[in-house]
């Protein structure tokens, strides 16, 4: 009889354990694991309809030159020559990677790998560089290493939950589920930080419909509160956190509850109620997501929020942390290797000694030494013409990307162009020289880690469709036709982990929490049987020890930025997000009729006071403009919009409508820690068509 494979979903970041049970050849019954510490058997609408997304509809199934159907060893032989001539010619930066969480950690490592050792170039980056590269900076500044420092138990152990800049409810669904089983079970209070009034709000005791682009003040005013009220932890502070020169003389200045109520354009006395409930309850976690993230100030609305938490103690407590929770299955395995163009590997950063280090391990011919380029500068450098070839793996940045038309050019000019991808054509693909068909969920093999550091197995229980490979064999091919054949004599993910388990402890004499030493002799047959686990303490930092050189934790000074005010031509804000029942640019979640029924079209979520000075009315089609384009979306009138903002979402492809293209929109700034591109607070105008 065949038997449930237990896997992971693969969709976001909550990481929830699967049991699949084949059907057919290309059909499989879905059900949570009940054993998956994650979700304990539940799964939310886009996992429970999973099965009905694993056909072979619009499936790249052979490796295409051009348009024309080529073996494996010809695409692989042109994409390894034309990368070899390129970086023979031009140097290694010539070259880049552009990659996506939605990789194993296996694939991911060999990437990362080749690129940094071998090429010798850092340009190798991700689309996660868009969910958490924010997350990943601020930890990095406060912390000394990219560290969640909470798990999902903690929200059972907390009695404040505030979520800021997250639609929970639509966005980790099974997130949202426990926080409410929490509310229940122990009476834990739920505040929501968010311009809009998602459905998330609706299961909350507060809501906080700040100004957008206000989070460093209102977190600002919330420690000058503390400060004021005298609930900050000085013995934690004094013994465990060092602050820069000015930064309580900062927060004591201009952080009064009347200015920020002002800046945050919220009511005093809401303002206040929040801050009382902060002071008053030890145990908060602090759950952000895109709304913090994708922000042009993004790190430093990170750093905000974690400084109250060092400031009050509230960190390695059971109960008590800032939690940055990530969009993508694989976002955090990717962290974990170095997929980032901004860290190395093993959450090392490109300090001589770490290269040195890294290079040794790797027996590296060519190391690279410095950062490379990350996502939204990588294809503006393919536009100046500095980087002439490029190889997007597993992701569709014509569609998610800010300011979607100058990546499309960037995609027509750059003189090669390899995607690796399960789907034949997507926005991305279509401009390619040469498709690789690549595994999709249920045919990979690998580890993911979710947002909480719990690392899972993805396993396959279907066969490959056509000639499709994984993507760690995709990679490896190529590496050994660039003429490292050793180096790249991986026959099974397993050889993968073993390695990077190996570079995680290597000459890590307890400096960095990441440390899978216990995996580095794993054999086979017990990382066939890997069960999900949790890597680091299960509280880090919970003895006051940080990954600094000298241990402390720091606060970092943020300053909130002026809030531009609309421009006659822009009287409008657009701020971007998900649906419920999508994923990113649908390539799956397209696939299932049940999902499509939820949100049929992409709408413009519109206040009814806006819409009435427009002249629009519900359903009518109408116009978002902002500086770098415009396409046309539905209507949905709604007083979940604060008057002057618009929602948009972010899911719909030129391949599937003419309309609906919000990735045309958003402006190509990033945050200058992170780089992670500010896709909220986007000026625009609108008008009926
Ligand atoms: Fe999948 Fe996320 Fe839903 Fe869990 S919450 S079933 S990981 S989409």
């Amino acid at each position: 009889m065949t038997q449930a494979i237990r896997t992971t979903c693969a969709y976001c970041g909550v990481g929830c354990g699967i049991s699949a049970m084949p059907t057919g050849p290309r059909s499989v019954t879905i059900k949570g694991d009940e054993l998956h510490p994650a979700n304990a058997g539940r799964l939310c609408s886009k996992g429970t309809h999973l099965g009905e997304t694993v056909g072979l509809e619009g499936r790249l199934l052979h490796p295409m030159i051009g348009n024309k159907r080529a073996s494996w060893d010809k695409a692989l032989d042109l994409v390894a020559k034309k990368f070899r001539e390129t970086v023979d010619r031009y140097g290694p930066d010539s070259v880049a990677f552009y990659v996506s969480g939605q990789l194993m950690t296996e694939d991911y490592y060999v990437a990362n790998k080749l690129m940094k050792g071998f090429i010798g170039t850092s340009n190798i980056d991700t689309n996660s560089r868009l969910c958490m590269s924010s997350a990943v900076a601020g930890h990095n500044r406060a912390f000394g290493e990219d560290v969640v420092p909470a798990t999902y138990d903690d929200l059972e152990e907390a009695d404040l939950i505030v979520l800021v800049g997250s639609n929970t409810a639509w966005c980790h669904p099974i997130v949202y589920q426990r926080i409410q089983a929490a509310r229940a079970a122990r009476g834990a209070k739920l505040v929501v930080i968010d311009p809009r009034r998602t459905e998330t709000c609706e299961g909350a005791d507060l809501h906080l419909a700040v100004k957008p682009g206000t989070d460093v003040a209102l977190m600002n005013g919330l420690l000058a509160w503390c400060d004021a009220e005298g609930i900050t932890d000085a013995a934690f502070v004094a013994d465990h956190v060092n602050a820069p020169e000015g930064f309580w003389e900062h927060i004591r200045t201009g952080h009064d509850l009347w200015t920020t109520a002002k800046t945050c354009d919220i009511a005093p006395a809401l303002l206040e109620q929040f801050y009382k409930l902060f002071a008053a309850t030890p145990r908060t976690v602090t759950l952000f997501s895109q709304g913090i993230n994708q922000s042009i100030r993004g790190t430093d609305q990170v750093n905000a929020i974690i400084n109250v938490h060092l400031a009050t103690g509230r960190i390695g407590k059971p109960g008590a942390a800032p939690f940055s929770i990530t969009g993508q299955p694989n976002a955090m395995g990717g962290r974990e290797v170095g997929g980032l163009a901004s860290t190395l590997a093993s959450h090392m950063d490109f300090a001589p000694e770490n290269v040195d280090r890294v290079g040794r391990f790797w027996a590296a011919p060519r190391m690279a030494t410095k950062p490379g380029l990350k996502a939204v500068d990588l294809f503006r450098a393919i536009n100046e013409g500095r980087v002439k070839a490029l190889w997007v793996m597993a992701t569709n940045p014509a569609v998610s990307l800010p300011d979607a038309n100058s990546v499309r050019e960037a995609l027509e000019s750059v003189p090669f162009l390899a995607v690796s991808d399960i789907m034949g054509d997507t926005d991305t693909s279509v401009h390619a020289d040469v498709r690789l068909p690549a595994a999709g969920w249920g045919e990979k093999d690998g580890t993911v880690t979710n947002s909480d550091r719990t690392i899972s197995r993805q396993r396959p229980f279907l066969d490959l469709p056509g000639e499709a490979k994984p993507d760690w064999w995709i990679v490896t091919e190529v590496a050994r036709r660039m003429g490292w054949r050793n180096a790249f004599a991986y026959d099974r993910p397993a050889d993968i982990w073993r390695e990077h388990a190996r570079l995680t402890a290597y000459q890590n004499d307890g400096q960095r929490v990441l440390n899978l030493r216990g995996h580095a002799t794993i054999g086979n047959d017990a990382y066939e049987r890997m069960e999900p686990f949790r890597w680091g303490e299960e509280r880090p930092f919970s003895d006051g020890h940080f990954s600094t050189p000298d241990g402390k934790a720091r606060f970092v000074l943020t300053k909130q930025m002026d809030i531009q005010e609309p421009l006659k031509q822009w009287p409008m804000t657009l701020n971007t997000g998900r649906y419920r029942d999508q994923w990113h640019t649908m390539s799956r979640t397209g696939l299932s009729p049940k999902l499509a029924r939820h949100r049929e079209e992409p709408l413009v979520e519109i206040h009814p006071r806006d819409a009435e000075e427009l002249g629009i009315v519900d359903r009518d089609l109408a116009r978002v403009q902002t500086a770098q384009g415009n396409s046309i979306f539905r209507v949905a009138i709604s007083t979940g919009q604060r008057p002057g903002e618009i929602f948009t979402p972010i899911h719909w492809t030129d391949q599937m409508s003419s309309g609906g293209r919000t990735g045309l929109l958003p402006r190509p700034l990033v945050d200058p820690h992170s780089g992670q591109p500010g896709f909220k607070s986007t000026p625009a105008s609108v008008e009926k068509v």
